[in-house]
């Protein structure tokens, strides 16, 4: 039996990386998915084009997750179309990175916006439908970095760290509605983005991790699957780390 059978997931930031393998396995467990995406048009299409030729039901949305009217809107469309939202995951995300010496406001901002009030954003755009059907699963994707900091990296981490307490602040006040929400840590995650760095760093970094690789978009994505399926219904309010071990 597919773990996901009958559910309706939105998943912001599903263009590449860790969204898309999310999108994907989503698909694979028989979950209908609307994916969210900021400016890639071409991989949001061809990503569409790839799970409906597996007999998948999918729809891309072209929405700025860190804006608070297209978040209310995205979620109205969802349900005009689907009827429900089952499962929420806020994975949309960007890094800014510098120094804080060096660090603009407008760094600082745009992380706030895309990394922190997204998720407020959607939380709240799906709240409502969720309490109706009392029943509901929200994943928040954080990062290593917001369980421990980073240098060079303060925006972000205070962005992935605010996840954290909005999470567990959520799973207090909704609990009692059967609305579930959780967060994930992923460590280092090897994406095409890192496929560009040196490869001599990118070999200290996996050999520093206790499982001696980096973790694969799918390996975040398999915990996504548990978390938003009836597998976890009484885990709520919990930081699960992807890192191999890396903050053991
Ligand atoms: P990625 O490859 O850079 O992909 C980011 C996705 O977010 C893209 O689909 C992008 O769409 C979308 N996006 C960016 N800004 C958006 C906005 N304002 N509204 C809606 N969508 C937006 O990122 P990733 O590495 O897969 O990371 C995914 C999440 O995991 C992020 O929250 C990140 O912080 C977190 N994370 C990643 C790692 C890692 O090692 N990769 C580690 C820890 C945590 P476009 O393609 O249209 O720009």
């Amino acid at each position: 039996m597919k773990l996901l059978e009958g559910k309706i997931a939105i998943v912001t930031g599903a263009s590449r990386g860790i969204g898309k393998a999310i999108a994907q396995m989503f698909v694979d467990q028989g979950a209908t998915v609307c994916f969210t995406y900021m400016s890639s048009d071409d991989k949001a299409k061809a990503l569409e084009s790839e799970l409906s030729a597996k007999g998948g039901t999918v729809k891309g949305f072209k929405s700025d997750a860190g804006d608070f009217n297209a978040a209310q809107k995205l979620a109205d469309d969802v349900i005009a179309e689907y009827g429900r939202i089952d499962i929420l995951i806020n994975n949309a995300g960007i890094t800014r990175d510098n120094l804080l010496m060096r660090m603009s406001e407008e760094q600082w901002d745009e992380i706030m916006a895309v990394n922190l009030k997204s998720v407020f954003n959607l939380t709240k755009a799906v709240l409502k439908p969720m309490l109706k059907a009392r029943a509901g699963s929200i994943i928040n994707m954080s990062s290593v970095v917001g369980v421990k900091g980073n240098a060079g990296q303060a925006n972000y981490a205070a962005a992935k760290a605010g996840v954290l307490g909005f999470t567990k602040s959520i799973a207090l006040e909704l609990g009692s509605r059967n609305i579930r929400c959780n967060a994930i840590a992923p460590g280092f995650i090897e994406t095409e983005m890192t496929g560009a760095l040196d490869e001599k760093t990118v070999q200290g970094w996996r050999d520093a991790i206790p499982l001696k690789r980096g973790g694969t978009p799918e390996d975040v994505a398999n915990l996504c699957v548990f978390l938003g399926s009836d597998m976890s219904a009484y885990i709520t309010g919990q930081t699960i780390n992807v890192d191999g071990g890396m903050l053991t």
